[in-house]
Parts: C-alpha cells; sequence; structure tokens
C-alpha cells in the first residue's frame, strides 16, 4: 500500500522535460550524466535527500549515470570524517554513484592550468586589493561597478604573479585572481567575478600542497566539464551564477558540449532552518548530542530516530520539483514515516509513565502466557506469547480516581479491556501521603481471556499493560520538535532563538519482555503510543520516532474547510484568505 499522497509513477517536471528533449535533439548525444556535489563540511539533510533523489533518479529512468564528487574547494571547514559520512549516509539512502567517488580537489592542478591559459588569454588578472575593497567596487543593482587599478596588468606581469602566488609568495588575502569580464554587466556576477584565494589551510585531502583554492564557480562548471556531466542540477539561489558557469565553459574550448546548468527549488520544511552552518551549531554548543541526535533533520539523525530510507524517498518524491521555493509541512514527513511503519514495525506493549495494578482474585504466583497478534496490518507476522500476571504495570493515564465525562478507561467500579489479556473491574487503590494513587486493586474475569467473554459483554476501553514481574526497565526519549517556530531564522531572526528548551523528554519505561529481543535500529510499534527505535548502539535506550496520531490528515482537513470558505467568500464577492498546502 502507498501513502495516499505519493505522485503518479509517470509524473513528470520540468527537468525531466528539458532531458527529454536534449534526448530528442541529440544534444548530449543521448547521453545523461548528473553528479551529487556536496561539500563535506558536515553531514546530509533532509534537504540534500532531494537532490540526491533527483540526481540519481534522473539516471536510473534515463539509463544515464550519477556521480559522487566532493566540491572540496574550502579547507577550511571540509574533513575526512564528513565525506565518508556522506558516503556512508548515501548507501543508507540507497543510492550508488556510477563509478568511484569523485573529489574536486582531484582537479586542483587541471584548473590551475586552465586559470593561466586564461590569464595568458587577457582574461583573467591578479588584483593586490583586499576583499572589501573588491567587493565595494562590485556595485550594485543599478549601480556602476569600479573597475580595479589592476585590471588593465599585462598578461606577462599576471602570469608571473599569479605563478608566484601558487609558489606561496604572497600573504593570505594579499591578492587574488580575478575573471576579466565585464565591470558593467547587469548581471553582478559577471563584474570580475574572483577565481582564487590565497589561503593557508591544510587541506584533508592535498593536505599542504596549495595556498591558492578555487572558488565554487571556477572550480564546479569545470568539474563537471571533466567528468562529461550533461545536466548540472543545482538550487535556485545559483540562476544568476548561470551565466559565469557558461562564460568559463565558453572560454575553455572544449571538445565536446558543454553541460548545462538548470536550477530548481531547494527543499524547505516547517520547523527545520535547513542548514549546514546552523546544524554545526547546534553539535557544537551542545545543544544536540551530535549530527545523529534524533532531533536532527540530519539523515543520520533521521535514521537514529527510525526513520525508514524509503519514507524519506518517498517523502521528496511527493514534494517534487519546482520551479518556484516553498516549504513543506514537517506533519506531511511524519505521515511517510508512519505510513510506512504501520506496514512493517512489529506491535509490542510498553508502558512510559507505569501505575501499579494489582488483581485481587488472581491466583498467587500464576504467570499464565497469553498470545498477541504481532501486527494486525500483517497477518503473516504472526503472534507472540505475553506473560500476564496478577501485578502489572498501566499508564498513570488509564486511571482516574474521579472519571470526567466521556473518560471510558479504568476509573473505580469500571471494567476494560486489557489488550490480549482479561477484562478487569477496579476495586479500590491505595494512596501515598500526599493522597496519589499508588495502586489500582482489581478483579479480573478468569473467562475473559484473549479479549471477550461467553456472555459477550461489552467494554468500552481497551488498555495496554506489563507484567511487573517480567517488564524490562528501559530508558525512553520522547521528542518534541527541535525549534519550536514553524519558520526558525524567519526574517533575519537567529534560528536558534526558537530552541525548544524541552525538545527531549527521559522516561524510564516499563517494556513488554519481547523487547528484549529487538535488534539494534529496529522500529516497533508500542500499542497506543507510537514508534519507537531501539538506539544503533545502545539496546537499552528506544527513540519515539513518531507518533501515532496523523496530524497531516488534520492539517489537510483544515486546508480544505478553509478553502471551502474561502470559495464561499469568493461566490460572495469577498476577498477569499489563501492558504497553501506548503507542498
Ligand atoms: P547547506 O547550506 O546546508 O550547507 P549546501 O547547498 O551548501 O547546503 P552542499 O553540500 O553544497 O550544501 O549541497 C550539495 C547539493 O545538495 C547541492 O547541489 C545543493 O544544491 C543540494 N542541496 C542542498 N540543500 C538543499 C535543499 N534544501 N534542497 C534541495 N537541494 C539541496
Ligand atoms: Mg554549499
Amino acid at each position: 500500500m502507498s501513502h495516499p499522497d505519493a505522485p503518479d509513477a509517470e509524473s513528470t517536471d520540468f527537468i525531466r522535460e528539458a532531458i527529454a528533449a536534449d534526448n530528442q535533439s541529440g544534444t548530449f548525444g543521448q547521453r545523461v550524466h548528473t553528479r551529487f556535489p556536496p561539500e563535506p563540511n558536515g553531514y546530509l539533510h533532509i534537504g540534500h535527500v532531494k537532490s540526491i533523489a533527483l540526481n540519481f533518479g534522473l539516471a536510473e529512468e534515463f539509463d544515464g549515470k550519477c556521480n559522487l564528487r566532493f566540491d572540496d574547494t574550502n579547507p577550511a571547514t571540509e574533513r575526512q570524517e564528513f565525506a565518508e559520512g556522506i558516503q556512508h549516509d548515501l548507501a543508507w539512502l540507497g543510492f550508488t554513484p556510477s563509478g568511484p567517488t569523485l573529489y574536486a580537489s582531484d582537479y586542483f592542478e587541471q584548473l590551475y592550468t586552465w586559470a593561466e591559459s586564461l590569464v595568458e588569454r587577457g582574461l583573467a588578472y591578479v588584483d593586490d586589493q583586499d576583499s572589501e575593497t573588491i567587493s565595494t567596487q562590485r556595485g550594485g543593482f543599478g549601480q556602476p561597478g569600479v573597475e580595479s587599478p589592476f585590471r588593465e596588468r599585462s598578461a606577462e606581469e599576471n602570469l608571473d604573479l599569479f605563478r608566484r602566488m601558487r609558489a606561496g609568495e604572497f600573504d593570505d588575502g594579499s591578492r587574488v585572481l580575478r575573471a576579466k569580464i565585464d565591470m558593467q554587466a547587469e548581471n553582478m556576477q559577471l563584474r570580475d567575478p574572483i577565481m582564487y584565494r590565497i589561503k593557508r589551510s591544510t587541506h584533508y585531502r592535498t593536505g599542504d600542497t596549495w595556498v591558492i583554492y578555487p572558488t565554487y564557480d571556477w572550480a564546479h562548471g569545470q568539474s563537471d566539464a571533466i567528468e562529461g556531466i550533461t545536466h548540472s542540477l543545482c538550487t535556485l539561489e545559483f540562476m544568476d551564477h548561470r551565466a559565469l558557469y557558461d562564460w568559463y565553459l565558453q572560454q575553455l574550448d572544449l571538445p565536446f558540449e558543454k553541460p548545462e546548468q538548470i536550477e530548481f527549488a531547494r527543499l524547505g520544511l516547517t520547523h527545520t532552518p535547513m542548514s549546514k552552518r546552523v546544524f554545526a551549531r547546534l553539535v557544537e554548543g551542545g545543544y544536540v548530542d551530535g549530527w545523529d541526535d534524533p532531533r536532527m533533520p540530519t539523515v543520520r539523525g533521521m535514521r537514529r530516530r527510525g526513520y525508514p530510507a524509503t519514507a524519506l524517498r518517498a517523502f521528496v518524491d511527493r514534494v517534487g520539483i519546482a520551479r518556484t521555493n516553498s516549504t513543506s509541512e514537517i506533519e506531511l514527513l511524519e505521515s511517510f514515516v508512519r505510513d510506512e511503519l504501520n506496514q512493517t514495525a512489529s506491535r509490542r506493549m510498553a508502558v512510559l509513565h507505569p501505575l501499579k495494578v494489582v488483581i485481587t482474585n488472581w491466583p498467587a504466583d500464576e504467570v499464565v502466557l497469553v498470545e498477541a497478534a504481532n501486527n494486525p496490518a500483517d497477518p503473516d507476522a504472526g503472534t507472540r506469547q505475553v506473560p500476564f500476571t496478577g501485578e502489572l504495570w498501566i499508564e498513570q493515564d488509564d486511571f482516574k480516581l474521579e472519571p470526567p465525562p466521556k473518560y471510558y478507561r479504568l476509573s473505580p467500579g469500571r471494567e476494560v479491556r486489557l489488550r490480549a489479556g482479561f477484562y478487569i473491574t477496579a476495586t479500590d487503590v491505595e494512596t501515598d501521603e500526599a493522597g496519589n494513587v499508588t495502586t489500582v486493586l482489581c478483579t479480573y474475569d478468569p473467562e475473559s481471556e484473549g479479549g471477550s467473554t461467553p456472555d459477550g459483554r461489552k467494554v468500552k476501553a481497551t488498555i495496554h499493560w506489563v507484567s511487573a514481574e517480567h517488564a524490562l526497565d528501559r530508558t525512553v526519549y520522547l521528542y518534541e520538535r527541535l525549534f519550536s517556530d514553524p519558520f526558525p531564522g524567519e526574517g533575519g531572526a537567529d534560528p536558534l532563538d526558537s530552541l525548544n528548551p524541552s525538545s527531549r523528554e527521559t522516561v524510564a519505561a516499563k517494556l513488554e519482555p519481547a523487547l528484549g529481543d529487538a535488534a539494534a535500529g529496529q522500529v516497533v510499534q508500542f500499542e497506543r503510543l507510537g514508534y519507537f527505535a531501539v538506539d544503533m548502539d545502545n539496546p537499552s535506550i528506544f527513540h519515539r520516532t513518531v507518533g501515532l496520531r496523523d496530524e497531516w490528515a488534520n492539517i489537510q482537513k483544515r486546508n480544505q474547510a478553509q478553502a471551502g470558505k474561502s470559495k464561499q467568500n469568493n461566490q460572495q464577492g469577498k476577498q477569499g484568505k489563501k492558504k497553501s498546502e506548503g507542498a
């Protein structure tokens, strides 16, 4: 069964149409070769999953190839650990690069050679000004650019200086290499952009071989060209960079068709600032346990939390490819997770906030093994035996001394069903000095095993339980949103201002014994409570993956009601209030 919001198999978008058109016209000789180009300065997040699914998905659909290339041109923040983690995450998501892992840093020599050739042809020059001056001179919209006093240096002088930049003769930041394009170009990216900076920083792969590093724009298109990429997909912020991407490639006189840059909308998610820089701050500031903290929107955080890779992929497919940025609701992602787990997760019983029940007419020391279904959604999942005794744990919430109206669970004199067990009726309570109920005394009906009685007597509630004697003591983490604000950082605010101070609650839970066999990373459903993942390293810790209630369905209902109302309003000639679904 697939999620009701899953897209049709043959759904298309403007990128697929562009590729189909290229294939029709023979632009790339029917070749489709994409790449996923992460910078190893952090781990992958859910936004990257969209780019991955797009790039790898296109290669698969068009019988092409997709490279994994690390865009590692910025030594200060890049690390081997991140490069390895990204490869691991990619494999976990279920994608395999078409060849070996590639690195832009392997192209440094080629990029340098090409840069020298631009210098020789008067298309690039060394500027001795500092980056602040250069940036001021760039001007702005409707503001003229100012040409650098070093712009007219001879090719010979430029070549000499550029070689000495590489040789390490100059201080960091004292000179840059700039492309000589047009300081009055309407597109700011073409106003003599920087190609190389001097930066003494040990690179995680090339060490101290280089003291000059290429900028993103200079490295990216040329790396694409080296690899024979046909369609270079990037997010909308790079729209203005396309003219520069094309300009550089035009100067190189390549013997084959130049790659084509196409931009698409980034994935946005409510309650989620989508930026490695913000995540690095969360980790470094100790706000979370690490990049794999289950509250993190990283691939490794979501994996630890119990999100299946297939659910992440189904979610980004549903969001689809668009040309305008939008923000999807996090509840939609959660509904994909829930949908998948509903099919696959075994049902188990666990009590998160325990209250003792003593069955006064239970034969002393007797243990009855009752049979419980492992997954009502999957009959093949079979059953298990759960020990039932005269002392049980139930949830504190499932008993009320003075039940409010419409409360049908346990209360004095009330009979309820214990899931897969017996009917019990509360007869009395024990309390502590403060009057809090510490134990509920009950009687049980010996004829009610398995959930029904010979007289067909009805009860209005079924609650879960765990035998006290057999219970496993485990730590369970309950998670709320990491950021309370649906749009953290909106309007220039610091996203960390809306960090939820109580995004994790720790409870000492009582679990049914079968949970002792749960494998690391396995996700189970705690009946009536939600889905919970066994920690990947410590099997005595469980993480709440997602609750049972489908909040996405509620949001949709609300939106539909709103849409209906606004339609009515429009019919009455009034301005209706529009609310987007956000996907
Ligand atoms: P961040 O700001 O989180 O560092 P980034 O774009 O700098 O993101 P990269 O490692 O450079 O991160 O990204 C690798 C690829 O993933 C790029 O092609 C980028 O366009 C894409 N990508 C990053 N974030 C998103 C997103 N939110 N939605 C879709 N694609 C994304
Ligand atoms: Mg980046």
